[in-house]
């Protein structure tokens, strides 16, 4: 087998056996660590560890796997890229294990913007989605792998889906697909009453769509939460004393509803979004690739 991978029907068709996910789960296992970098597995103790006495048997599906998951040094055999991130899919859960996670409606800290009910947190299949439950505003949407959310108590979970968000939501926005680091297009449409999720409600002018042209991960928020990424938000958050990425999305009524935001032109798209502090509002006008091509301090009317 060269160095030079598999392809697609190869590479999938390999795991058909358990006795290679092991393999792949025992060296992950085995070889992570920050301390040491990626340090080899010799044979005798990968092949204890896997658990296959019979030699003629592991050698097999050890050799299977060379070359694309797996690599074989003089000092032994480590997780090559590809064999890596299939094992962090593996202990993420990314793969398995959803029956057993169910999280029931808990608030979330704050009241709708849109009817004043009290907003929750719960998971819906493998989304964790932050919506009111009383008009079905949805204020947050977004997978998070099982991991990140076992064993926490409500608080942490939050906090997680949070930090989640940014994360997907940050990359998007600066036009890199946070799943497979290909462009990602964004557009502008009119909020005709028909977002893309059968569980939003909320009354928005207008939003924007980030598209990944490569593997279809898509997700769309109001106009105005592109601020929550640029330095003229975070910037003036922080001379308030405040840190803007610590604050999640759906606490931050400019962010999730365009109450603040003013369309100053629609072909093309123009708008104008004000970020309210005490004593001082952030003005920024975004154009229609949702660059913030303006932006000034003012000092808060009364
Ligand atoms: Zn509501
Ligand atoms: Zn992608």
């Amino acid at each position: 087998m060269s160095d030079e991978g598999f392809d697609r029907g190869t590479a999938l068709s390999l795991l058909a056996d358990e006795s290679r996910v092991r393999i792949i789960e025992e060296l992950g296992d085995a070889t992570v660590s920050p301390d040491t970098g990626i340090p080899s597995v010799p044979y005798a103790d990968l092949k204890s560890r896997v658990g296959i006495r019979d030699s003629g048997r592991f050698n097999y599906h050890l050799t299977k796997l060379l070359g694309n998951y797996v690599a074989k040094g003089e000092a032994g055999y480590r997780l090559r890229w590809p064999g890596m991130v299939l094992y962090r899919a593996l202990v993420a859960g990314l793969l398995t294990g959803e029956a057993d996670r169910s999280i029931d409606p808990a608030p979330v800290g704050v009241d709708c913007y849109r009817c004043g009910e009290p907003v929750e947190g719960h998971l819906y299949e493998t989304l964790f989605r932050v919506r009111c439950s009383a008009c079905e505003a949805n204020y947050a949407d977004i997978y998070v792998p099982p991991r990140g959310l076992v064993g926490k108590d409500p608080e942490a979970m939050l906090e997680t889906v949070h930090r989640r968000s940014r994360t997907v939501l940050d990359a998007m926005s600066s036009g890199q697909c946070p799943w497979c680091a290909a462009e990602v297009a964004v557009e502008i449409r009119d909020g005709d009453g028909s977002l893309p999720s059968l569980h939003d409600t909320r009354d928005l002018e207008a939003y924007a769509v980030f598209r990944c042209t490569n593997c279809t991960g898509f997700n769309y928020t109001p106009v105005s939460q592109v601020l929550l990424y640029h330095p003229a938000a975070i910037a003036f958050y922080h001379e308030h004393g405040r840190d803007l990425t610590a604050v999640p999305k759906w606490e931050l009524r400019w962010a999730v509803t365009d109450e603040t935001t003013e369309v100053l032109g629609r072909d093309p798209w123009r708008f104008r979004v004000r970020v309210p502090l005490p004593g001082e509002t952030l003005v920024a006008v975004i154009d229609q690739h949702l660059d913030v091509v303006e932006s000034r301090i003012e000092e808060a009317e009364g």
